[in-house]
């Protein structure tokens, strides 16, 4: 079945439930067992307790496995938990994690933190290693994380290159991908190689701005060390949250086509923009991730960087504080379009990034794409009249 097709019908039985089309919201903390037997055997029901699932959260958790060709799957309130929890299962004090210089910041605070604190050290590398990753590897590494595009600079990874050369020093290091950019749609990590695929469920899957939630994939050979985390961390997700992000999920292919159509839209438009100095966005010919992001994206979505020219924090407030449509915010993934400034070099250690001038991250939604042109043309008009 292709992907478009599974993402209307896995995950949802209506004869199970009155023939309703989209599997009910329960709300359950207590289940009842009928009979002694049956409480004796509860590891083996479908519902157990509220904590480990509800025909919901577990409707939500089939159609993602279909999506990512993954054996199982857990749901996390946040795609940071899913993050932490993940890197939580396999580190142990000793340990070296190995983690990408382009990483989603508050990754790299829980590295530093909390993960530094139980004893496990974190190295940086630059996210455009590919089989040099192995330059890297310490006797004691246990994961490699990668995440692609990376986070606000959107430097594509060449994902099998760096899996398989880790795998050939070490069978036993497990990779993980940050997918949260091109969601299990565009890319699929276990079909490259990585062992754990993590989404933030947050952007583009819940896709209106509203559920918090991330996800754990995963095949069977790491079933056990992840079921237990989960189990041992106590790891439970909303009912209603996962019945808005299996809704979102219903709609992804559709939404994130246009998405892509309009990012690309916007991108171009850029491009040939008049005082626009750069554009990043892989799914642009020409720029430096392209020819990876062809050879293994099934698409682009429609978060991408831009900068302008040397502009002072006037110009920026000139150009940011009266936007008609874009709005300022962090979570992107919502059908509606996000423009903040932001500054890149403050997260990088093992790698510099030396743009001087003033450098934006865009979130194209679902707009008429003439309409965000029109708005950020007047931006950037602003944003140089200020100087
Ligand atoms: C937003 C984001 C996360 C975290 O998701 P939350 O649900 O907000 O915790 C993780 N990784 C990337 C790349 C993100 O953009």
């Amino acid at each position: 079945m292709k992907d478009k097709t599974k993402l209307i019908h896995e995950g949802r039985n209506p004869a199970e439930h009155f023939g309703a089309v989209n599997t009910p919201v329960y709300h359950v903390s207590t289940v009842l067992f009928e009979t002694v037997k049956e409480l004796n055997q509860f590891t083996t029901a479908r519902m157990s307790y509220g904590r480990h699932g509800s025909p919901g959260t577990q409707a939500l958790c089939e159609a993602l496995c279909a999506l990512e060709h993954a054996d199982g799957c857990i749901l996390t309130s946040s795609g940071v938990q899913a993050i932490n929890v993940a890197l939580l299962a396999f580190l142990k004090p000793g340990d070296h994690l190995l983690m990408v210089d382009s990483v989603y910041s508050p990754t790299r605070i829980f590295c530093d933190g909390l993960l530094k604190d139980f004893g496990i050290t974190t190295s940086y590398y630059d996210p455009l290693v590919g089989a040099n990753i192995t330059d890297h590897l310490q006797a004691n590494t246990k994961v490699v994380f990668l995440e692609s595009p990376g986070s606000l600079s959107f430097e594509v990874q060449d994902v099998p290159a760096i899996v398989k050369a880790v795998k050939k020093t070490n069978e036993s290091i497990i990779t993980m991908l940050d997918n949260t950019w091109a969601t299990p749609l565009f890319y699929k990590p276990l079909d490259h190689g990585v062992d754990v695929s993590l989404q933030a469920i947050t952007k583009y899957i819940g896709g209106h701005a509203d559920v918090m939630m991330g996800s754990i994939a995963y095949k069977e050979t790491h079933k056990t060390v992840l079921e237990q985390t989960r189990y041992q961390m106590g790891l439970s997700v909303g009912p209603d949250d996962a019945y808005l992000a299996l809704r979102g999920l219903r709609s992804l292919s559709a939404r994130l086509q246009r998405h892509q159509d309009n990012g690309l839209t916007v991108a171009k438009w850029l491009q040939q923009r008049e005082g626009v100095s750069r554009v990043i966005h892989p799914g642009l010919e020409g720029d430096a991730g392209h020819a990876i992001w062809t050879r293994d994206f099934k698409g682009a979505s429609s978060l991408f960087g831009f900068a302008l020219g040397d502009g002072t924090r006037a110009q920026v407030e000139a150009m940011l504080d009266h936007m008609s449509l874009f709005g300022m915010g962090f979570s992107w993934g919502g059908y509606e379009s996000l423009l903040i400034p932001c500054n890149v070099a403050r997260n990088r250690t093992a790698t510099t990034w030396d743009m001087k001038e003033q450098y934006f991250r865009i979130h194209v939604g679902l707009e008429d794409p003439d309409d965000l042109i029109a708005d950020l043309d007047a931006a950037i008009t602003r944003f140089y009249e200020a100087a």
